[in-house]
């Protein structure tokens, strides 16, 4: 593995080593990396004027693995984030706590920058 810069934003970010210890959510992470950079290699082919991913698999994969998460591991879902935009929005009050578990576990494994977008 490289050294990372943890500052980095759109770095992604190493998954705690109990996600390697389970069978699911090695797979849905392994389809989410493979889905991400299918739609980079689109894109760096064909360029942003074409909708490189038009089936949403990036999206779909990270929810797949959230969800997973949230369900299957919720001891292991991370405190909310202070500096996470999403995670301090007043709505997220609001939302059901099985919701709020899904978007903190995408903490684990989606770079920061994207984090915030679900
Ligand atoms: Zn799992
Ligand atoms: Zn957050």
């Amino acid at each position: 593995m490289d050294a990372r810069d943890p500052e980095s934003p759109d770095e992604w970010p190493l998954p705690p080593a109990w996600m390697w210890g389970c069978d699911k959510c090695t797979e849905l992470y392994k389809a989410m990396k493979r889905a991400s950079e299918a739609a980079r290699a689109a894109l760096e082919a064909n360029g942003p004027h074409v909708d490189c991913d038009p089936f949403d698999t990036v999206v779909t994969s990270q929810l797949r693995l959230g969800q997973h998460i949230a369900i299957q591991h919720p001891e292991d879902v991370p405190m909310r984030d202070t500096s996470c935009a999403k995670c301090v929005a007043p709505e997220m009050e609001q939302m059901p706590e099985q919701l709020v578990r899904q978007h903190r576990a995408r903490h684990l494994f989606i770079p920061p920058s994207m984090v915030d977008r679900l």
